[in-house]
């Protein structure tokens, strides 16, 4: 793992979310994207090194929704930055972890990602994320 790359944390209004972080880090959000396969509208911002991504349910049915409900809004995952993730999927497969995706799936930010489950991790959702562009 590279770096933390970013902490997703899931809220439930984009748009006062937005507001609320852009007072809190005293920086604006520097991009906003739906990932439509998921259900959820992202929002960027940078802190130094790394960045802050808030997710907000685009319907019912999204993933996000569902841990909104029950969890609330809140810390959601860590995303640690690889160089390859084919490669860091199966060395942490052969390690114990258990991975949600089979397969790397296109996230917001140009990047393939994969998330492990909280289950293997102590309570915690890891994200690992390659960039595409790189
Ligand atoms: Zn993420």
């Amino acid at each position: 793992m590279k770096k933390i790359e970013h902490i997703g944390i899931a809220v439930k209004n984009i748009d006062e979310a937005e507001q609320r972080f852009a007072k809190l880090l005293n920086t604006l959000s520097y991009k906003r994207e739906t990932v439509e396969s998921e259900g959820v509208v992202t929002s960027f911002f940078k802190t130094g090194e790394s960045k802050i991504e808030l997710l907000a349910p685009t319907r019912p049915d999204s993933p996000i929704q569902k841990y909104l409900d029950k969890k609330g809004e809140g810390m959601h995952h860590i995303a640690f930055e690889v160089d390859n993730i084919d490669q860091k999927m199966a060395e942490l497969k052969q390690n114990g972890f258990v991975l949600i995706n089979e397969q790397p799936k296109d996230g917001a930010d140009n990047k393939r990602i994969a998330f492990i489950h909280p289950k293997s991790t102590g309570g915690i959702l890891v994200e690992i994320c390659q960039d595409k562009t790189k």
